[in-house]
């Protein structure tokens, strides 16, 4: 007889140490262990705390978020959490372009081209960038990604349309919640359709969605709800996450 499925049955050797998560190996190999750590770092890890309770806060709002967008059509790599802080979820070949999809101009491209916080796009704006902590993940075009080898056309294709879902989802239900969908970012990942090396892969959402890469206003008063209020010292970051936990499941942590 197997045993039960736990956290501790299940955590293999640590393959990848994040700035707010590890990714852990699993006795099946395609399979990794995604654990939530209270870690926030800002402005490429030159900013750290530790925020009480974020990693299960995030690692609930993910698993949330996951299941809705793969119930619109978006296939993820997420599988099912384990405990409070840790997700099962496929392996994947993580494709280093992280796509953001904005609705209102704010953070990154305010201050890229001088503009104003709060200007509303006149449709969601997809952009691209270059995943690279040493480089400070610069911006790039779709061209740049396929010529040097980082994702194919296709997947830049099936990346852009499922980013555009994620963002349809996604405001939709911040909307019944009086909350604006400012921004967010994801990555994707390849699966092997069949499992076996070298076979056909598939592209499918990783990572995680949150608001540790989101920015989510109170509609109204323009109230930031998400890692801004760390990156930018607005307040209490910890609380800020434990009132959008209230918002999404009805009930405190
Ligand atoms: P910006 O380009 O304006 O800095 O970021 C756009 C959106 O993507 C924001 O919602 C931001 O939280 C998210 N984002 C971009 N890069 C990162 C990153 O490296 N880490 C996290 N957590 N979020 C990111």
């Amino acid at each position: 007889m197997s045993a039960p499925e736990s956290v501790d049955t299940l955590r293999g050797a640590l393959l990848y140490q994040g700035k707010a998560k590890q990714v852990y190996a699993t006795p099946d190999p395609t399979r990794i262990l995604i654990h939530y750590t209270d870690g926030a770092t800002a402005f490429n890890g030159l900013k750290k705390a530790n925020i009480a309770d974020k990693g299960a806060i995030n690692c609930k709002i993910s698993a949330f978020f996951m299941e809705k967008v793969a119930a619109a059509g978006v296939p993820t790599a997420f599988e099912r959490n384990i405990g409070d802080r840790d997700q099962l979820c496929k392996k994947v070949d993580i494709i280093p372009v992280e796509v953001v999809v904005r609705n209102v101009v704010a953070g990154g491209l305010a201050k890229k081209l001088g503009l104003a916080e709060g200007i509303k796009l006149p449709s969601p704006l997809v952009e691209h960038f270059y995943k690279s902590d040493s480089l400070n993940d610069p911006q790039i075009n779709e061209d740049t990604a396929v010529l040097l080898g980082w994702a194919q056309p296709h997947e830049l294709l099936a990346m852009r349309d499922y980013a555009l879902k994620v963002n349809a989802v996604l405001i939709a239900f911040w909307a019944e919640l009086g909350v604006d969908l400012v921004d967010f970012k994801l990555e994707f990942g390849r699966v092997a359709l069949d499992g076996s090396v070298g076979a056909p892969t598939a592209v499918v959402l990783a990572d995680e969605i949150t608001p540790d890469g989101s920015r989510l206003w109170e509609r109204g008063t323009g109230r930031k709800l998400d890692k801004d209020v760390f990156r930018r010292d607005l307040g209490d970051l910890s609380e800020t996450y434990r009132e959008l936990y209230k918002r999404i499941f009805g009930e405190s942590l």
